[in-house]
């Protein structure tokens, strides 16, 4: 990406642009394919909070044979090493206290 097109995107960040306005242009004029794909995906692979799909969704067409959905994989804060209180990332989770905020890190 040109240093043009990041300053471009970032002043439409600026004003307001989300992720998801992205996702709903690039998706806008999705394919016959692309459309099975995602409704596949949804009836064969989304598992509510764990694996979900948003209404707009990229598709990633391959040459084998299927394509890639893009997904939303929920995370624990104890497989990040994130506590759960305040959200900074720590260092060493079994470690027993987060070095942020105090909290005791429950395993
Ligand atoms: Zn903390």
């Amino acid at each position: 990406m040109s240093e043009a097109l990041k300053d471009s995107l970032q002043a439409l960040i600026d004003q307001g642009l989300t992720f998801s306005d992205c996702m709903a242009t690039f998706t806008a004029n999705q394919s016959e394919a692309e459309k099975a794909y995602i409704a596949a995906a949804r009836e064969f692979h989304e598992r509510e909070g764990d694996l979900e799909f948003d209404d707009h969704v990229m598709v990633s067409m391959g040459n084998d044979d299927g394509a890639y959905v893009l997904a939303w994989k929920w995370v624990e804060d104890t497989d990040a090493g994130v506590c759960s209180e305040c959200k900074a990332p720590v260092c060493d989770p079994e470690d027993g206290e987060c070095p942020e905020c105090g909290e005791e890190e429950s395993q």
